[in-house]
Order: structure tokens, then C-alpha cells, then sequence
């Protein structure tokens, strides 16, 4: 790179920096801007477009260009040259403008006398802000050098229109993050919350983008990039993982981390006259951009880690951490790209609801989200990008929408939702005391899921008869260790203790397949719904389940237990389980603890196969519970984690049903008491019609205990079920929408 032009560089990008800082009106400002770079770039025009929204460009300033076209010139994202820069996210170099593909000529513009054009996005981590334009009469295509410069410019721009130096003061314009902006997610836990955003890791703010000198501002890189690179080889030697695709990511991120050419390009910024910063966020931006118009997942992972990287070293650059000093607002709604389990138990139930760009409705902070029943949206993708600290923001996880900084008719609209929400919750509390007594006179227990200690408080103002499925790998999951067997005992006694002698019925550790703990060696399997999961770890690794049933014989000081085991799939892991659990009995006993005055064994009912187990299984349970969420994924053969197939079979399929009702039957026969405590028994139609079909115990998530109440206090459930038998005679295949009618109607 020529000398001249660097000097030339950093010289327009200092008078920049001084015009920015002089105080002026926004107009004003970006008429010396454009005048400042004409001058430096010796070229007859200089314009800045910047977008109205986020579908239309105006002129906002030229230099060169009929000055009455200013603010009257507007073209649509794709359209003519500047709109196809914009669009693209990539610059337009051309000797002969009048002959580029999509060229439109504005004639109020009067720039038909200029041949060539440059045109740079302006735009700051991905996020499209204008476009600059430089145009001159001379046929002629502008060099490798002026472009990089006006890109340069352009990021200078970029910056100071962040920190709202011009776009916000220019008249009509939804400036950056300021306008309504809505996101298509995936429900990860229904529910609706208004409140504030609360950025988990809150974007780095760069305020200083002209670097004054550039040795200095590069020797701050090479320390920046030098810590990041210990902090990478940190990582990746203290990962005690052997998991191929975490391993992967350290090794992208040390491969980035060590990249020349990555390191090149800042420099070669830095030479320009941005700042340290500025030259990582201008990198960034561009692999941002890239990031959109990448199919190839593989190479999209990989930008992803390179944003990953940058963001690591602008938190070293500038020091600016996770902890801003920001103070979190009331009805905090937390946006994140993706969270932990036990960072988001840390936040805990002080937050109205929680929004993330990535995770799985089976992840664990999906988990944890749903202990703490706050609503939550998945894959809302570029949220991070556009939210910022304290913007209003609508969550509405029944539908798995997002309304960042929502205009007030969207507001209202959601706030009447909530108020009918809170209503209907006041109604449910009501019922709280009375049973679920069908009109036939029929009585459902109502149970409720759990697995952390905040879920507790919910089973006294929930109106549960008791805990049905108490879920012990949450406590496993949250930790970055084994608990300890005395650990476990003290929070299983401190569950009974909250349950005030409702019945609590603990499920010993379901790890595998999409629980996996962060200090287990994760297998590689190529299918792990259907691997070494759950009951099957339990007997192959006796360790952890003797430790697991001594804490939990322990905890009970002599009430009584009830212990179930999950995936269970023949008869003769639950004869082995079950065995295991009296040997425990036998030898705490033999230790001299206090026993359970009483030790209940169940197992849950989770794959077809035991539909069919031979009738010995039966009687041998002390009870059964139909753990529908597997399956119902085994017998459709529809993973349930998969978005593409998970919502394709109905739970109302009569072919389901028919499976169900071979349960249910062969429980009656042995007389096994028989519950149902996957999602779908929370579902108000699902609930009901189980419970027509003969299930007499449903548990499920806290909230949904008073909308299920409520319906069947309502329904005679004996009529719905020839309703349903009537329309399986008929030949339906679903009856979701017979009993959908039914329940309207009464
Ligand atoms: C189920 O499979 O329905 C169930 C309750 O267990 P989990 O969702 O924890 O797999
Ligand atoms: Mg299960």
C-alpha cells in the first residue's frame, strides 16, 4: 500500500473526527462530511444515503449532486446501484456506471454527467445503516486503495451514526435501534411478558474510531491479540471434553486466533487511522455481512466463531466486560444468544421472560426456563444484534414472537393478553382447594412436574395434589460437578420438606441423548435419543445410582418414598432396577439409617415396548407413568427435538390413543395405578382426553394446573368419550378437532 495514501487516509479521518466533534445540527454535519470527503478523495461528488426503514434509502447529503434532490431522492433496498450496494452488503467499483447491471438514473440528481461510481455499505456489525457514494466525471474505475479508504470512511460513519451523531437528529427517520422491530422465533415456554431488554453480554461500545497514533493503536492490538490467544490455548487446555464438535470450535477459534490474514487486515485498518477497535468491529462487520449470504452450514459455523473471536477481543480492547455498571431495569426480559443453565438459574425468577437467538426447545436453559415458567422465544435470529439495554420488548412465547421497541397499538394489544391471562390465572387460584370432579362425578389428581427448588413454591399455589415427575438431572445439570451424595440428600429432604407431606414422586437421573452433563464424558453415538441414556447409564454405571437412591432413602428420615426409573424398555431393567433400589433399603438399613416407613417403585412407560411387556411387569410396579414426550417420539418415529417433525403427528392421533388405551387397560388389569406426566398432559385438550379415556392422574408444568382444573370441572367426561368413540367409529384420524367442538360447546 502506497505511503501517500495512508497518510491521505488517516488525514481525512482525523478532519473526520474533528467535524464530527464540533457541535452542529445533523445536516449540517453531514454536509461538511460529504464535502470533507469529496475534497480528500478529489472527486466531483459525495453522497451519504442512509436508510428511511428499513426497506427504503434517501439521499440525506451530497456534494456535487442538484442540492434540491436532497431528502426528495429515495430508492428501495436492491434498486439502481445504491440500492444494490445496500442490499448486498459488498461495494460497487464501476468506470462506466450508466452500463452496471441495475443502474437507474435519477434524473433530479442531475448525475447523469458522472460516469464513474463507488459505492461502500455503511454499516456496523452487520447491521445495513446507508450507503456512501463517490462519483466523478472521468471514466474511470476507481483503485484497490480508494476503495479500502472509502470503506474505512464508511466505518467511521458507521460508528458515529451508532453513537446517534447525525441519523438520529435527521427528521423521519427510524434511525438505528430505534424502530419496532419484530422476530419469528420458536416457543420455548408459553407465556407472555412485557418488560425491558437485558443483554447478557451487552454489545461492546466502541467511542473512540479514529486512532491518532497508528504504531500505538497496533501495539494495542498485538497485546490484545496475544491475550486472546492464551485465553484460546487456556480453553482449549483446560477442556476436559472429548466431544468432537466442542473440540472443533477451540480449534476454529485457534486457528482464527493465529490467523495472519485476520490480523493483516486489522493492521492494514489501523494504517487507515481507525482505532484498535474500530478495526476488529470493521472485520467483524464484513464477516457479518458475509455471515447472511453464506448457505454452507459448515463455513456459517466458522464466520460464527470468527464473530465470536472478535467480540472476545473487543471485550479485551476497550475492557469493557460482561458487568457494564448498567443497572438492569425493572421486568428484566433477558436477550441472549445463548445461556446456560445454571447462568440462567443465577438470574433466577427476577426475569419476565427470556429471549435467545439460538437453543432447542430440549436445551437445558429450555429446561431451566420452564422450572422458572417465564416465557421464552428461540431462534429469534439477529436479536442481539438489533436489541439494546432497556429497549421495550414484548415476549410472546405462545406464538414464538418477539416485538422489540413495539408501537403502542402492538403494546396495547398484548397488554390486554396478559390482563386476560392474569384474569384467567385469578379464576384458576379459585379452584386452587377444590378438587378436579369432572360433571360425571369423576376425580382427576392433578400432579405437577418439577425439578429445581424454585419450582416448589409453585405446588401450594398451583393447587397440585403433589409433585408427579420430580426431575433429579436438573441438579445435575446446573453444577459443573457430581453433586455429593450428602449434597443431594439436603436438597431432596428440603423438596419433601416444601411438599408438606404431598406425595413427591423423584425420577432417578435421565441423562443422554439431549442431557448431557458438562463433566461426562459425552458419547459419540450416532443416535443418542435411542442410546445410552437414562435406566440403561444407571445399571451399566452403578456408582452414581446406588449414590442417587442412598441420597434420596436418606432425605426421605423415614416418610415415605417414591422412587421411579425412566426409559425403561424390558422387564428385566426394572426387576434390575427395582432390585437395586431394596438392596439400597437393605443396607442403609443395615447402616443403621432411618428408613422410609414405605418405598414406592415405579417405572415410566416411555417406549411401545411396554405396551406389550408381559403382564409380571405390572404387577411388579408399584406404579406407572406414561412419559409421553419419548413416547410419543418412538411410536411416530419423530424427534422430538427436531423442529421439522416434531409438530407433525397429533397426540389426538386415534392410532396414539389406541396405544394409550392399551395401557390403561393392561394397568387396570393389575391394578397398577397408572399416571400420564409428559408436556402434552398440560395441554387442555390433550389432558381432557386422556382423562376421558381413563388416565386418572396427569402431571404436569404448575401453570397449566388451573386452566386443566377448570376444564374438567366442566366437562362430563363420560359424554366426551363417546364423543371421541364416536368419531374413531366414523373412521377420523385425529380427534382434536371433535373434542376441540365438544369442549366449546358446553
Ligand atoms: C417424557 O418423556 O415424557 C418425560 C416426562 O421425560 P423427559 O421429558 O424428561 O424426557
Ligand atoms: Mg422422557
Amino acid at each position: 500500500m502506497p505511503e501517500r495514501s495512508e497518510t491521505d487516509s488517516r488525514k481525512l479521518l482525523r478532519r473526520l473526527r474533528d467535524t464530527l466533534a464540533t457541535p452542529a445540527k445533523g445536516q449540517e454535519r453531514l454536509d461538511r462530511i460529504t464535502h470533507l470527503i469529496a475534497d480528500s478523495m478529489g472527486t466531483e461528488v459525495c453522497s451519504i444515503y442512509l436508510f428511511r426503514d428499513p426497506e427504503t434509502l434517501e439521499l440525506c447529503a451530497t456534494e456535487g449532486l442538484k442540492p434540491e434532490s436532497v431528502h426528495q431522492t429515495r430508492m428501495r433496498l436492491g434498486e439502481g446501484l445504491v440500492g444494490r450496494v445496500a442490499r448486498s452488503a459488498t461495494p460497487i467499483n464501476t468506470g462506466d456506471a450508466p452500463a452496471e447491471k441495475g443502474f437507474r438514473y435519477m434524473p433530479e440528481t442531475g448525475e447523469e454527467i458522472f460516469s464513474s461510481f463507488l459505492g461502500v455499505p455503511i454499516q456496523r456489525l452487520g447491521e445495513r445503516l446507508g450507503v456512501l457514494v463517490v462519483q466523478s466525471k472521468a471514466a474511470r474505475q476507481f483503485s484497490e486503495d480508494e476503495v479500502y479508504g472509502l470503506e474505512v470512511v464508511a466505518m467511521v460513519l458507521a460508528e458515529m451514526a451508532e453513537l446517534g451523531a447525525f441519523i438520529s437528529e435527521a427528521d423521519g427517520f427510524s434511525a438505528a435501534h430505534q424502530n419496532p422491530v419484530m422476530f419469528r422465533g420458536a416457543t420455548g415456554q408459553e407465556g407472555a411478558a412485557e418488560g425491558r431488554v437485558w443483554l447478557h453480554e451487552p454489545r461492546v461500545v466502541v467511542t473512540n474510531p479514529v486512532g491518532d497514533d497508528p504504531e500505538a493503536e497496533s501495539a494495542r492490538l498485538h497485546v490484545a491479540v496475544d491475550e486472546l490467544r492464551q485465553s484460546v490455548d487456556r480453553m482449549l487446555s483446560d477442556s476436559i471434553t472429548s466431544d468432537k464438535d466442542q473440540l472443533d470450535v477451540l480449534e476454529a477459534y485457534k486457528m482464527f486466533a493465529n490467523s495472519r490474514g485476520w490480523l493483516k487486515r486489522m493492521e492494514e485498518d489501523i494504517a487507515r487511522g481507525l482505532s484498535a477497535e474500530a478495526a476488529v468491529e470493521k472485520e467483524q462487520s464484513i464477516a457479518r455481512a458475509r455471515l447472511e449470504q453464506v448457505p454452507d452450514p459448515y463455513l456459517r459455523e466458522r464466520l460464527h466463531d470468527l464473530d465470536d473471536l472478535s467480540n472476545r477481543l473487543l471485550r479485551i480492547l476497550t475492557g469493557q466486560g460482561k458487568d457494564t455498571g448498567a443497572e438492569m431495569p425493572e421486568n428484566p426480559v433477558l436477550v441472549a444468544r445463548n445461556i446456560g443453565p445454571a447462568e440462567l438459574l443465577e438470574y433466577g425468577r427476577k426475569l419476565k421472560g427470556v429471549v435467545m437467538e439460538e437453543g432447542s426447545v430440549g436445551s437445558h436453559a429450555a429446561v431451566v426456563a420452564r422450572a422458572l415458567a417465564i416465557p421464552l422465544v428461540i431462534h429469534a435470529a439477529r436479536i442481539t444484534s438489533e436489541a439494546l439495554n432497556g429497549n421495550a420488548i414484548l415476549v410472546d412465547g405462545d406464538q414464538g414472537v418477539v416485538h422489540l421497541r413495539p408501537e403502542e397499538t402492538v403494546a396495547k394489544a398484548f397488554r390486554d393478553k396478559i390482563a386476560m391471562q392474569a384474569e384467567a390465572q385469578s379464576r384458576y387460584a379459585s379452584l386452587r382447594e377444590l378438587p378436579a370432579t369432572g360433571q360425571c362425578g369423576t376425580t382427576i389428581t392433578l400432579m405437577m412436574n418439577a425439578g429445581l427448588m424454585a419450582d416448589l413454591p409453585s405446588l401450594a399455589g398451583s393447587g397440585a395434589d403433589g409433585v408427579g415427575l420430580f426431575r433429579t438431572e436438573l441438579q445435575f445439570l446446573v453444577r459443573s460437578r457430581v453433586p455429593r451424595r450428602a449434597e443431594l440428600a439436603s436438597i431432596y429432604a428440603q423438596v419433601l420438606n416444601a411438599a408438606q407431606g404431598k406425595k413427591v414422586i423423584f425420577r432417578t437421573l435421565d441423562i443422554g441423548s439431549d442431557k448431557v452433563l458438562p463433566y461426562m464424558k459425552p458419547q459419540d453415538e450416532p443416535n443418542p435419543a435411542m442410546g445410552w441414556r437414562a435406566i440403561r447409564v444407571g445399571l451399566d454405571k452403578r456408582g452414581v445410582l446406588r449414590m442417587q437412591l442412598q441420597a434420596l432413602i436418606r432425605a426421605a428420615e423415614g416418610r415415605p418414598l417414591s422412587v421411579m426409573f425412566p426409559f425403561i424398555a424390558a422387564q428385566d431393567e426394572f426387576t434390575a432396577a427395582r432390585q437395586a433400589a431394596l438392596d439400597e433399603m437393605d443396607r442403609e438399613r443395615a447402616l443403621g439409617h432411618v428408613v422410609p416407613e414405605k418405598l414406592e417403585i415405579g417405572a415410566m412407560l416411555e417406549t411401545p415396548s411396554m405396551a406389550f411387556a408381559p403382564r409380571a411387569f405390572f404387577e411388579q410396579a408399584d406404579f406407572i407413568s406414561i412419559g409421553g414426550n419419548d413416547l410419543k417420539q418412538f411410536f411416530f418415529a419423530a424427534d422430538r427435538e427436531n423442529e421439522r417433525v416434531r409438530r407433525r403427528y397429533d397426540t389426538l392421533d386415534v392410532s396414539f390413543l389406541g396405544l394409550l388405551e392399551q395401557i390403561i387397560a393392561r394397568c387396570r388389569e393389575a391394578n397398577t395405578p397408572l399416571s400420564f406426566c409428559g408436556e402434552d398432559a398440560g395441554r387442555p385438550i390433550e389432558a381432557l382426553t386422556f382423562a376421558a379415556l381413563g388416565l386418572r392422574t396427569l402431571s404436569m408444568r404448575p401453570a397449566s394446573v388451573g386452566p386443566v382444573k377448570h376444564l374438567i370441572r366442566r366437562t362430563n367426561l363420560a359424554n366426551l368419550k363417546a364423543v371421541i368413540d364416536e368419531a374413531r367409529d366414523s373412521g377420523a384420524q385425529s380427534v382434536r378437532s371433535v373434542v376441540t367442538h365438544f369442549l366449546a360447546r358446553q
